[in-house]
């Protein structure tokens, strides 16, 4: 048994105003504190505000993306430093939209964990295979490729790291993997991590796609998972709550 303690990040992606944020965060620091560590990853123009709310509550916040630059001429691009400024403690990279939507290759993902790792930010590192990857026998190979380039991208690093699968399949669409199907994925990333650190057994492993209150117990009682990203179900503070009350 490890001491690993659980994490639940909800995953806000373009939603949110100032408003309804606020009252979001009103309504979830009622309901906490969680044994489990508990985030939110907002809309960058939203991390003042957030942060503001959140200071002192337990809930740690971060950002969704961050540039694998450090500065300069990245016109619309937000810089690791500057999350780091807005005292973030995560940030999602290659999450499966971004790699979907804006091409983003395993080698920008790497990179983009370095920079976060740089300035001290905790990288979420997303992994997953799309359905037509899944049909074709591919899971394991796809995970492993995408994992590997980070692996070889930070080095000794890797240990600080957090780790999500999220099947492309199971993002929004409603459909989950079972937990025995996550399990089986999170054992063989658990695997390749440790052929990388002796800190393997320390790292949480999320499990991402679908998530919602009826199901998040089933799936974070699998023995490497460890938590959960959440999309959808992060937009609702009572749903919220009950995922980070069975983490
Ligand atoms: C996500 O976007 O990371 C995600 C898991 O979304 P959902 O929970 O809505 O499937």
């Amino acid at each position: 048994e490890s001491g690993r303690r659980g994490l639940v990040i909800g995953n806000w992606k373009m939603n949110g105003s100032r408003v309804a944020n606020l009252d979001l965060l009103t309504a979830l620091k009622e309901r906490g504190p969680w044994v489990a560590e508990v985030a939110v990853c907002v809309p960058t123009p939203y991390l003042a505000d957030v942060a503001l709310s959140l200071q002192g509550s337990g809930i740690a916040w971060g950002a969704q993306d961050c540039s694998r630059h450090e500065s300069g001429a990245f016109t619309g691009e937000v810089s690791a430093p500057m999350l780091a400024e807005f005292g973030c403690r995560y940030v999602l990279v290659g999450h499966s939209e971004r790699r979907q939507y804006h091409r983003e290759s395993d080698n920008d993902v790497a990179d983009k964990a370095k920079i976060a790792l740089a300035h001290r930010l905790t990288p979420v590192v997303c992994v997953g295979e799309t359905l037509a990857e899944r049909e074709a026998g591919a899971t394991e190979a796809v995970v492993k490729r995408q994992l590997s380039a980070v692996i070889h991208g930070v080095g000794h690093c890797i240990a600080q790291i957090v780790v999500a699968y999220e099947p492309v399949w199971a993002i929004g669409t409603g459909r989950t993997a079972s937990p025995e199907e996550a399990q089986a994925v999170h054992a063989l990333l658990r695997g390749q991590l440790a052929a990388a650190t002796v800190h393997a057994r320390d790292m949480r492993i999320l499990y991402g796609g679908s998530v919602k209150a009826d199901n998040a117990a089933a799936l974070f009682a699998q023995p490497d998972i460890d938590g959960g990203l959440v999309g959808g179900a992060a937009l609702d503070a009572q749903g919220f709550s009950a995922i980070c009350r069975a983490a």
